[in-house]
Order: C-alpha cells, then sequence, then structure tokens
C-alpha cells in the first residue's frame, strides 16, 4: 500500500472544512479533506431530525467570503431549516469546485508526529495511509453523539437512534408511540416538531432546560434585497457583538432601570427572532446572581402561562440552573405540546429509567410501551472528535495523555507538543460559545494566515511557546470563572454524564467566554506581532 502525500490535510468536510479547503486551494496549496462520514456538510448532513434548525439568523449563518455567494443565495427562513442548510454546503462547495479535493468514507484512526521528517503520518479506516507537512482539524465541535448505558439498550424491538444518526429514509411516525429521551436544544426542537405527527409522544426528562422562542418567519424577497444590500454592515455587526450576532446586550445597568421597565423589557425581547432575549438582555444577568434570579422567575412565569396544567408546567420549569446559565434552546410551540392529550411528561428526577425492554422503556413507576425510541442525548462536546482519532505527538505523549483533565490550548488552534497541528473551531476557542460560522471564518482566516505565512519563509515546524500556552488557558480560566454558569451541568463546562472520566463538577475549561470581539482582537495581535507566540522554525 502506498502513502499519499500532501502538504496540508484537513480533516472534516462540515461547516468549517469547507471553507478551509477553499482558502487553502485559493492559494494553490496543496491539500485535500478527509471526511469519514459519504458526503460533505458534517453536522448539516447528520441532524435530519425533524425540526433541526439554525437558531443563528440564516443570513448571519452563512459564510462570507464571497460577494457573488452573499448576491446569489436566498435564505428562504430567519432560522433555516436541515434540508435547506445541506442545500447550501453543497451549493458552496459545487459552486467553488471543492467537491474534487475531498475524500469520503475515510476516517482517520491515528495521527503520529515524526520529528525527523517533521511531518505527520495519518492512517485511516479504509486502510489508506497518507502523510502531510501540517494538519488541520475541522471535527466539529458537537460530532461524537453520546448514547446513555441503560441496561438492554440492545434488546428493544422497534427502531432506536440517536438524534445525529436520524435515518435518511423517512421514518413512519403516523400513529406511532414515540419515546425521546432528552431535552436539551435538539430534544426541545424534535418534541415540538413531531408531537402532532405522532400517534402517542412520552418524553424522559431527567432534568428540565429553560427556553424561549424562537420566532421563526418566512423572508421574502424584498426582505432579501435589503439583507444583500446589508451585507457587510451585518457581519461588521456580528464582529462587534460579544456573541457574534446583531444583538447587541442591552447598554443599561441592571439596576439603574426599574423594575417595571425590565419587564417591559423583556415582554419586547421574548417576542424577537434568535438569541435576542439572552444577548440583547442586561449583561448583568450572566454575572450578578440577584438580577439572574429576576430574569429568571420572568421566564418560568412565561412557562406557567404557556403549559396548561400546572404541574407539568412546574416539572417543565428547571431549578437547579438559571436562565441562560446552559446554552438555551430555542423553540417553537415546545411549551404548547404538552398541552395536547398525546403528548405525556415522564420526569426521570422522580421516576428514573431503570431499563430499556423489546417493548419500550421501564421506569420505577410503570412500563412505557413504545413503538420508536430516539435519543437526544447529546454529544461529547468539543474535545470529543479529539478523543476518537490516536493522536501522538513529540515524545509519544498522545494527546489523550495531555487533555486527561481538559483540553489546553494557545487560542484554540495550537497546543504545545503537537507541532504543525491546527484546530479550526477547537477547545477553548470562542466557537463554541458564539456564532459558530462567524468564529470560525475567524479561526480559519488565521490559520491560513500562519499557513501562507510558513510556507513564504519556508518554516516547516510550528509550535506554540509553552508559557503562550499556558497565557491563554489562564485566560480562557479567568473568562469562565467570570461568568455564573460557572456552577452549573451541561456541555458548557464540558460534562456529560455518559462520557467515561468526565466527573460532574470538575470543569474541563473546553470555549473561551470572553467574546467574539476579544478574540479576534488576540489572534490578530498574534500576526501583528509576527507570531512571537509561536517556536517557528
Ligand atoms: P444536550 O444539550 O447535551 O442535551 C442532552 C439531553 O439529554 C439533556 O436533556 C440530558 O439531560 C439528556 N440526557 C443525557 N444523558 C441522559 C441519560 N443517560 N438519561 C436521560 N437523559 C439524558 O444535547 P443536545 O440537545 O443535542 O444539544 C447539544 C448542543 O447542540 C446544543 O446545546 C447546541 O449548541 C447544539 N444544537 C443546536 C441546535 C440549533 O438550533 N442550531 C439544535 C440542536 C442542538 P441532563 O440535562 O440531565 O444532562
Amino acid at each position: 500500500m502506498t502513502t499519499q502525500h500532501h502538504d496540508v490535510l484537513v480533516i472534516g468536510a462540515g461547516v468549517s472544512g469547507i471553507y478551509q479547503i477553499k482558502r487553502l486551494t485559493d492559494l494553490g496549496i496543496d491539500a485535500i479533506v478527509l471526511e469519514g462520514d459519504d458526503d460533505l456538510g458534517g453536522t448539516w448532513y447528520r441532524n435530519r431530525y425533524p425540526g433541526a434548525r439554525f437558531d443563528s439568523e440564516s443570513y448571519t449563518y452563512g459564510y462570507s467570503f464571497s460577494k457573488e455567494l452573499l448576491d446569489e443565495w436566498h435564505w428562504n427562513e430567519m432560522f433555516s431549516a436541515q434540508p435547506e442548510n445541506l442545500r447550501y454546503l453543497n451549493y458552496v462547495a459545487d459552486k467553488f469546485e471543492l467537491r474534487q479535493h475531498m475524500r469520503f468514507d475515510t476516517r482517520i484512526e491515528t495521527m503520529k508526529w515524526d520529528e525527523d521528517q517533521r511531518r505527520w503520518h495519518l492512517s485511516t479506516s479504509t486502510g489508506d495511509t497518507y502523510s502531510c507537512r501540517f494538519v488541520i482539524t475541522s471535527l466539529g465541535p458537537l460530532s461524537i453523539p453520546t448514547l446513555p448505558n441503560y441496561e438492554g439498550m440492545d434488546l428493544f424491538n422497534g427502531p432506536s437512534f440517536h438524534t445525529w444518526s436520524w435515518p435518511k429514509d423517512p421514518v413512519e411516525l403516523e400513529g406511532k408511540r414515540v419515546g425521546v429521551i432528552g431535552t436539551g436544544a435538539t430534544g426541545i426542537q424534535v418534541i415540538a416538531e413531531i408531537a402532532d405527527k405522532v400517534g402517542e409522544l412520552t418524553v424522559f426528562q431527567r432534568r428540565p432546560n429553560w427556553s424561549a422562542p424562537l420566532n421563526n418567519r418566512t423572508i421574502s424577497d424584498e426582505e432579501m434585497a435589503a439583507i444583500r444590500d446589508r451585507y457587510d454592515e451585518i457581519f461588521a455587526n456580528c464582529a462587534a457583538s460579544p456573541n457574534g450576532f446583531e444583538h447587541v446586550p442591552d447598554p443599561r445597568r441592571f439596576w439603574t432601570v426599574t423594575e417595571e421597565e425590565r419587564r417591559r423589557t423583556w415582554d419586547e425581547l421574548y417576542e424577537q427572532p434568535g438569541f435576542a432575549i439572552l444577548a440583547a438582555n442586561f449583561a448583568d444577568i450572566f454575572f450578578d446572581e440577584k438580577a439572574n434570579q429576576e430574569v429568571t422567575a420572568y421566564i418560568a412565569d412565561r412557562i406557567r402561562q404557556r403549559v396548561k396544567d400546572p404541574e407539568t408546567a412546574e416539572k417543565l420549569i428547571p431549578t437547579d440552573h438559571g436562565f441562560g446559565m446552559q446554552r438555551l434552546p430555542l423553540e417553537t410551540h415546545y411549551f404548547e405540546a404538552y398541552n395536547r392529550d398525546n403528548v405525556h411528561l415522564v420526569s426521570l428526577a422522580e421516576t428514573p429509567i431503570e431499563r430499556i425492554t423489546a417493548t419500550g422503556i421501564q421506569t420505577t413507576a410503570q412500563h412505557h410501551d413504545l413503538d420508536l425510541i430516539v435519543y437526544a442525548t447529546g454529544f461529547n462536546a468539543i474535545t470529543g472528535g479529539y478523543d476518537q482519532i490516536e493522536i501522538t505527538g513529540t515524545d509519544g505523549q498522545t494527546l489523550g495523555e495531555k487533555w486527561n483533565d481538559g483540553p489546553s490550548t494557545y487560542v484554540g488552534v495550537l497546543t504545545t507538543g503537537f507541532p504543525n497541528m491546527f484546530m479550526v473551531a477547537g477547545p477553548q476557542s470562542a466557537s463554541g460559545s458564539t456564532n459558530f460560522p462567524r468564529a470560525i471564518e475567524t479561526g480559519v482566516n488565521w490559520v491560513t494566515g500562519l499557513i501562507q505565512h510558513v510556507v513564504e519563509n519556508g518554516v516547516t515546524r510550528v509550535e506554540a511557546r509553552p508559557e503562550a500556552e499556558q497565557a491563554w488557558v489562564d485566560e480562557v480560566v479567568r473568562a469562565h470563572e467570570r461568568m455564573l454558569f460557572r456552577t452549573s451541568k451541561g456541555w458548557f463546562t464540558g460534562y456529560n454524564s455518559n462520557v467515561e472520566g468526565h466527573q460532574e463538577g470538575k470543569i474541563r475549561y473546553q470555549a473561551y467566554f470572553g467574546g467574539a470581539p476579544a478574540y479576534a482582537a488576540k489572534v490578530n495581535e498574534s500576526t501583528a506581532n509576527g507570531y512571537q507566540d509561536l517556536d517557528l522554525s
């Protein structure tokens, strides 16, 4: 078997990998993308579950790099659904003839750094081997689904799958008794979408999640024309806002505004599209416990108003964390689904699942007969993609060993001991915590600039200086510890009960919460000072 050699290998053909290969091939660099799935699209290829859609405004999610593309593409909805999103990514790949640089069904199993040759050697699931000077990992922050480990899961007679693996062929829902486990952003979307399409729907909720209306609507031709005229302004607004959206925090301090005025503000925000309720709220709700308690009480009241049965309403209201303290799911008629006679809520806090049986789910209270089980149980977030590959760096150390207690990086892109490996949307970047595609453009642009610099200067080895990495980790921890959500569970703090080695209450600092402008400033400063934080040789 022969090894294929390239200057750069990009791993993953999702939103990041597509843009990364575009930038590299524009520079005439010898690069290809290796993708484990049989087609491109990553998140939007896999998440085919009913209700899957953006919660970023569609026109802030698309790529900004091509005026022609921006002029050509028409978003049909403010928050576009998965089929359209996948069409968009295919349109981009076809328009810029990127498929020719992609190899599908090629999952990377091992990556080994060769110090003498200053190259990476990669082995794949197909048995093919590759070598390259630089490797760019665009593995996706939410690409490794995690299932619970209930006894009997393999015994269930009907179809059962994680939402990430929702089949391509239509799934028969009509008249079926469906169980959904999990009420994160995914569960909330799927539950709201299928409630009126199934026979009976039983939701198995471990902990309730705060959620607020998405307020989606279609985009008319006239509106789209106005959006096109405004694209420069839109992207500038996103770049200037902490979350990478057009929504900007209310400039007023929480306690300088009367209670009546605060509630009036929230009444307005609750009706606005997307993350306005969070991102355009008073910034104090993220830092001041009392301010957070007040907005939390307001949102709880909105749930009580929307759910007819008071007992069900109380079960849907989180009591272990405040509003915005975990990644906020946005919903369309989610709470109203529980007003339907065919929708039943099972609180696993009261009656835990004992086991999965051939015909359904047995809790400590009763057996629920089901035809289909949907696991909306989340992901091994942010570092999960790196756990799947055995990555061996200098001195034989593996990345898994280095990151055992959580990741450690320089601006989320490099990690010492693993030279010439650049992570796009990596751990401790701003990607997981801000509008994803806006942040990945920042990351891809920085990586591309760095590669261009090293190619032009004959550099063959790039590694972050340990002290620069430590300074970034300190900054990541500092930004995280300022926020109230430091005490909550969920993937923001890197905890997943289904992943071995994760400990409840032990934070893995996986995301940078200093905001999109601070992150961009940091990487731009690194370039401006001639990459002094890196060892280039
Ligand atoms: P998630 O937020 O981690 O939620 C997983 C759910 O499964 C939680 O309700 C969790 O309960 C439950 N669960 C996990 N293990 C369980 C077990 N063993 N038994 C019972 N319940 C269990 O995952 P997600 O909903 O897939 O969302 C992940 C992220 O993907 C989101 O936060 C978001 O960033 C992204 N996403 C985005 C969109 C979009 O609109 N663009 C849509 C979907 C997802 P606990 O809370 O008790 O752990």
